[in-house]
């Protein structure tokens, strides 16, 4: 059995697959030399979604749609933190926050007035029945400029995706996975109930193969409907005495910050040039950079300047819809991929599914 991406979602795959065939041989192909894709590269919210980016998924998929995209999210967050334990993920229910600027102020009314109906429709999913709520008191406490409104979800948390990573790929390998690092899938081809997958390490055959490579995916598979969406991070210096703590949401989603210890990480503004940021090149812009430090310096630090100490980028998948694709794509074919931005929330789940659509 063989497994294309060593991401949260084809780890959790060989990990569940392991677990149910105790004695077949299972190897994750993987292109990087660790794990390359959005997994060690995204902002580590434990998150199922804020108030704004509910009210526009609602309006775009449908309300049953967006039930089922945050079951996904909630239960792929359980399940992470059952399977590798809240303190190996260093996992801590801070909180979430969504903020509105000045000149967001019908985007702030619209949101608001969604959050009776949004807590009812929620309530079976999350089990609580008061998961958003305003809280301008906090903007003060957090020290931010120019934010007018404030929606705090108490049921969100932040993991750390370095260690999440690897206490799965030290799981996987417990199990007896085989992961081959530096080893990029060209092509694969079926011939006489077999795939044969060109590597740049050599040739593989398999009975069963699962494609996991979210944003990759149709560099193997061009049929599938996953369109990369490249997102650009920084992390700041320690900050002496820094506000904020939790999980943070801006612009509908699109931008996102947090506090790592006395770090702020802040993401995002991939929007203001959606095009360009159409790739699966790893890079960074002055545009969206630029954008970044304006916010980080003049609302969420207002008269702070610290150094930023690191940057990076890393690829989601999207696509026409929010929904995963996860399915046998030919015979003994399958794939679990486009996680639209939050594929830490259901990457576990996700990989779990698509390992119970294998037929031996
Ligand atoms: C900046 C950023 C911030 C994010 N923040 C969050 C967040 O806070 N919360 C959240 O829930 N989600 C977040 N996400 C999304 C989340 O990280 C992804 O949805 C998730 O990691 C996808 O996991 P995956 O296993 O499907 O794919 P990946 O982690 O991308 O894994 C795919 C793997 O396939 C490998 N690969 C690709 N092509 C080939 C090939 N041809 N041959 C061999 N190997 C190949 C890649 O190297 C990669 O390791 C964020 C993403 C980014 C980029």
């Amino acid at each position: 059995m063989i497994i294309i991406g060593s991401g949260i979602v084809g780890l959790s795959a060989a990990i569940r697959l392991r677990e149910k065939y105790t004695s077949l041989t299972i190897g994750i192909l993987e292109s990087g030399f660790l794990p390359s894709g959005a997994s060690t590269k995204n902002a580590g919210f434990a998150c199922f979604g804020s108030v704004s980016e509910a009210v526009d998924e609602i309006e775009s998929a449908g309300k049953d749609n967006f039930l089922q995209l945050v079951e996904w999210r909630w239960k792929g967050l359980e399940k992470l933190r059952k399977n590798l334990g809240d303190a190996v993920i260093d996992f801590h229910q801070n909180g979430g926050y969504e903020i509105f600027s000045e000149d967001q102020k019908e985007q702030a009314s619209k949101s608001v007035s969604q959050i009776e109906n949004l807590n009812s429709l929620l309530r079976p999913i999350i089990g609580k029945h008061d998961i958003y709520a305003v809280n301008d008191a906090k903007i003060t406490e957090f020290g931010f400029a120019g934010i007018t409104t404030l929606i705090e979800n108490k049921y969100e948390g932040q993991i750390d995706t370095g260690k999440m990573m690897r206490a799965l790929t030290t799981k996987a390998a417990g199990l007896g996975v085989q992961i081959f690092n530096n080893c990029r899938v060209l092509q694969t081809e079926q011939n006489a109930g077999e795939h044969v997958i060109s590597t740049s390490q050599g040739n593989f055959k398999t009975k069963a193969l699962i494609v996991a490579t979210n944003a990759f995916a149709k560099e193997l598979l061009p049929e599938l409907e996953v369109v990369p969406g490249r997102g650009q991070v920084l992390v700041t210096e320690p900050i002496n005495k820094l506000k904020i703590k939790g999980a943070f949401h801006y612009n509908r989603g699109y931008t996102y910050f947090r506090n790592i210890d006395s770090r702020v990480l802040l993401g995002g503004f991939r929007d203001l040039d959606i095009k360009t940021e159409q790739t699966t090149k790893p890079g960074l812009t002055d545009l969206v950079q630029t954008a970044l430090e304006k916010l980080l310096y003049e609302t969420i630090l207002p008269g702070q300047q610290p150094k930023i100490d690191y940057r990076w980028s890393g690829v989601m998948g999207f696509g026409p819809e929010l929904k995963p694709i996860v399915k046998e794509v030919k015979p003994g074919l399958y794939c679990a991929v486009r996680c639209s931005g939050m594929g830490i929330a259901m990457g576990s789940l996700l990989g779990e599914q698509v390992a119970d659509l294998v037929n031996f």
